[in-house]
């Protein structure tokens, strides 16, 4: 059981909804989950750290409450973690991927049992809206699942050699794959990145953010009760030195790693230094374009679900939203009417579409940005203030209202070129093809990309001309599990999700098989 107390329940009728406030929803739920057990978990069950470097505060981004003090791991607590994952390993690799398939089946089974509970969780964790929790959820659910088939299909190549000799080729385990996470979609990266490690015999020490470390305890509970064995799931918790230790550990066959580019280089250094496997998922600033003959109200959803999920807080977000000048007025007006219509406060809330932003720190990082845009020259059209809650409960947590930022015709302010992590739309006019392509390309990031078009021909132009993993046509930020995401250039290394994904988390072994007497000529 996920022994969590709910403290405080606040009930509040939406009548009482403040008219100049219209789209503020108020608390429903959001008081303090009181953490009472251990957050770590080694060999099977949650564990106390053992050496901790220090104290950190888990903070409930919707009240700014501490929800629990949370010791940091240190090199022991680490070593634990991997010594158990490398002993569970040893038996787990030599299972067939039918038997390893069929525990994690069980595990998502039990995993969509306690969906609500845990999208709950994840939202006292993270601050986001609860109907985007639940689909977070689903998508850990879909992606065990999804693994938990391909576990089976695991194999290799024949090869017929002269006179009767043959080879094959056998997909091998890496080992102990080391999985850290950004604090965005914690359950979403803790399953995506173990599901797949685990299908293939690997087993996985999981470091989650150090401000979201409640969700991938629940998930190590879940595969506990599923049946897979101790010791094949760890989580240590703790911030960069914890990583530290994690991505240094000799007997860390892989580093799977999602967060920004600035910690996906450090980790990558320190892979190298071992010649450790390494996959990375990093940030973005991706473009967005919308055609003049696009679907104008598809083209306006598909903008704001690029840009306003989970506080805008997503890799993949098309913050750089490029609208062809014959139509740009008419989907600039309707973009600002659509965001401030957007029901901003309690996440709890079922009718909350943005709730809170990650902690202070970030909140003030991202007004940062929308300040120094407005000093370059930029317009405001809507949002990018903080909002003080009404609501007493949520006083202490950091909401900015969605903003829409017109730059001008110059690409080249920060707020054009950074990465925000915040909710945050940058509306750009075009007037060609080549032109758009040209800007949209304009970036050191490479993670995602959209257009909007009802010219096939082009859509498919355009989608080639992208330096992107992905290029969405005519949608935005959906992720079936069954096709690969990541990036190009400094947005990452490999791939997840998909069938690719064996690749990344297997070792390829050639057997050469004679079936003659040796020829020497020595
Ligand atoms: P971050 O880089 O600050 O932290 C990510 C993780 O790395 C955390 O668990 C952190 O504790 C750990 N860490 C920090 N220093 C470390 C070190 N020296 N060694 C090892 N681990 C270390 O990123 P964040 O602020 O948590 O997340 C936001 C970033 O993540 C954004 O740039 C966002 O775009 C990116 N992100 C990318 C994807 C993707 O799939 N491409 C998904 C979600 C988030």
């Amino acid at each position: 059981m996920l022994s969590f107390r709910l403290q405080q329940l606040r009930l509040l009728a939406c009548n009482s909804l403040n008219k100049s406030h219209r789209n503020i929803i108020r608390s429903v739920a959001s008081g303090t989950y009181n953490v009472t057990t251990p957050l770590n978990f080694i060999g099977g069950q949650r564990v106390e750290t053992e050496e901790s470097l220090s104290i950190i505060d888990v903070i409930e981004p919707a009240t700014g409450k501490v929800m629990c003090q949370m010791h940091e791991c240190g090199a022991t607590d680490v070593n634990n973690a991997v010594n158990a994952a490398k002993q569970a390993q040893l038996e787990w690799g030599k299972l067939s991927g039918f038997e390893r398939g069929k525990i994690l089946s069980k595990s998502s089974v039990l995993l969509k049992q306690k969906q609500e509970e845990i999208a709950r969780m994840e939202v006292y964790d993270t601050g986001k809206p609860i109907q985007e929790a639940r689909v977070d959820v689903q998508t850990a659910i879909d992606s065990i699942e999804y693994f938990s088939g391909i576990a089976s299909t695991l194999c290799g190549q024949h090869f017929s050699l002269p006179n009767g000799s043959f080879g094959y080729t056998r997909r091998e385990p890496l080992g102990v794959v080391a999985a850290i996470g950004a604090w965005n979609y914690p359950i979403q990266i803790a399953a995506w990145k173990a599901a797949p490690a685990l299908a293939t015999g690997n087993a996985v020490v999981c470091k989650p953010s150090q401000f979201t470390p409640l969700t991938a305890v629940a998930l190590a509970e879940v595969f506990i009760e599923g049946g897979l064995p101790s010791g094949l799931f760890n989580v240590v918790q703790g911030a960069g030195e914890t990583g530290n230790h994690l991505t240094r550990h000799p007997d860390v066959a892989k580093v799977t790693f999602t967060g920004s580019i600035e910690t996906g280089s450090k980790v990558m250094q320190n892979c190298a230094a071992d010649i450790r496997h390494v996959t990375l998922e990093l940030g973005g600033k991706s473009p967005l374009i919308l055609f003049g003959d696009c679907d104008i109200t598809n083209a306006v959803n598909g903008a704001l679900m690029a840009n306003f999920l989970s506080q805008g807080q997503v890799c993949s977000n098309g913050t750089r939203v490029f609208i062809q000048d014959d139509i740009y007025d008419e989907v600039v007006t309707m973009l600002v009417e659509r965001t401030l219509g957007i029901k901003h406060g309690d996440p709890h809330h079922e009718h909350t579409k943005m709730g809170a932003m990650m902690n202070e720190e970030h909140a003030h990082k991202v007004m940062g940005f929308i300040e120094r845009a407005k000093k370059e020259g930029a317009e405001v059209l809507c949002g990018g203030e903080l909002v003080q809650m009404e609501d007493p409960v949520l006083r202490g947590g950091s909401y900015i209202s969605p903003c829409i930022i017109k730059t001008g015709p110059s690409d080249s302010m920060e707020i054009s070129r950074e990465e925000l992590f915040g909710p945050v739309m940058n509306v750009y006019s075009f007037k060609t093809e080549d032109e758009v392509i040209r800007r949209a390309n304009d970036s050191k990031y490479g993670l995602a990309s959209g257009v909007f078009t009802k010219d096939i021909q082009r859509a498919h132009r355009v989608a080639a001309s992208m330096q992107a993993g992905s290029c969405y046509i005519n949608n935005y930020n959906i992720f079936p599990i069954e096709m690969p995401f990541g990036g190009y250039k400094k947005s990452g290394l490999g791939r997840e999700n998909g069938t690719v994904t064996v690749d990344y988390f297997t070792q390829l072994k050639t057997v050469y098989v004679e079936m003659n007497d040796v020829e020497c000529s020595l």
